[in-house]
């Protein structure tokens, strides 16, 4: 559960266009049914019209539109601005262990630390650092580093203690042959979205709070005979890139590699869905033609909430025969927000 700071601490904050609330908080103006960044340009409401949301998507469920001067459904492509400094530290001394103390010396408000990662990742301040040591290790050791010595860098006294933290936190052990998915969060307009990718391609893409995620980990794990570790990867940045794009109406088609373990149905499913182009729509019944049986609607209906790949395998231009937006693993609401989006930006 995501708590917002005061609403005096955010109003306050809106009236200085403060940056550091940058992703914080978003403003819904009562009089305008507008929302808004809290650095928006635009004139300041009175405090009685405001109503602050931690995220867009609740802006938008309670009816609210995008501010056309902040454009905050714009995604937030880099770390905010006054993360930076922070995050080049982190990087520079990943066997640090940070303490609040510390970083209000350096100028970082330690509960506004706190709170972004929550927000962004979804995890603590604490289980980030201690997640990017791990993935630091793990980077050097796919590298070819022995784990004695990765133990060693990263301040571990034993190497009993590094292999224990290391299995914790990703479920094998240091060292280990065999594939490895990589997953992290990346934050978007329609809130955070897990992702996961190998060497080859992307095999994960999904809204954090969808139910059915840690399911498709497991079946990706199984399927693939996959640990996985959450940490960087090329593969990751190039798909939130293009994924940027497409949130900012630039991007229609997407150029990533795609790997996608199914059954011969699932399969066909799916490549029927990647052929629908932006923009378009079609009803479970048209697709079940496409796959070559008409009378397999709920079959292609299974097959489509069964995509790991939301978006770029785009099972949300499946819609019912009358027109209606049913059925969405990610929610009915992000649903609707995609399709406007695409017929907007066609
Ligand atoms: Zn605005």
């Amino acid at each position: 559960m995501i708590t917002l700071p005061s609403s005096d601490e955010m109003y306050k904050a809106l009236l200085d266009k403060n940056s550091q609330y940058e992703g914080v908080f978003i403003v819904g103006v009562k009089t305008t049914g507008i929302f808004c960044r809290p650095t928006c340009s635009a004139r300041k409401p009175k405090y009685k019209n405001v109503e602050f949301f931690s995220s867009t998507k609740d802006a938008l469920t309670n009816g609210y539109r995008a501010c056309k001067v902040c454009r905050p459904m714009k995604t937030y492509q880099s770390n905010p601005e006054w993360l930076t400094p922070l995050l080049k530290l982190i990087e520079s001394q990943p066997d640090k262990k940070w303490k609040d103390y510390e970083l209000a010396q350096l100028g970082f408000s330690p509960s506004r630390v706190r709170r972004y990662f929550k927000k962004t990742h979804g995890i603590t301040f604490q289980a980030y650092l201690r997640m990017s040591r791990i993935n630091t290790a793990f980077l050097k050791i796919k590298e070819g580093q022995t784990v004695t010595r990765s133990a060693f860098e990263q301040g571990y006294n034993s190497l009993s203690g590094f292999s224990e933290t290391f299995k914790n936190m990703t479920g094998f052990s240091p060292g280990t042959e065999g594939q490895i998915i990589t997953i992290n969060r990346i934050p978007t307009p329609l809130g955070p979205m897990m992702i996961g990718v190998t060497d080859e391609g992307l095999c994960l893409l999904e809204f954090t709070d969808r139910k059915m995620i840690e399911t498709q980990l497991d079946v990706l794990k199984r399927r693939m005979k996959s640990e996985m570790i959450t940490g960087k990867h090329v593969m990751i940045d190039e798909i939130s890139s293009q994924l940027s794009e497409y949130f900012e109406g630039k991007r229609k088609v997407f150029d990533i590699p795609l790997v996608v373990p199914g059954t011969e149905f699932q399969q066909k499913t799916w490549d029927a869905l990647i052929k629908i182009p932006f923009g378009v729509t079609r009803s479970y019944k048209q697709q079940a033609g496409v796959v070559g049986n008409v009378k397999a609607v709920r079959a292609v209906a299974r097959a489509n909430g069964e995509n790991r790949i939301s978006i770029i395998i785009p099972c949300h231009r499946i819609i019912g025969s009358d027109g209606s937006i049913v059925g969405y693993g990610g929610g009915v609401h992000r649903k609707q927000w995609l399709l406007k989006h695409e017929f907007e930006n066609q």
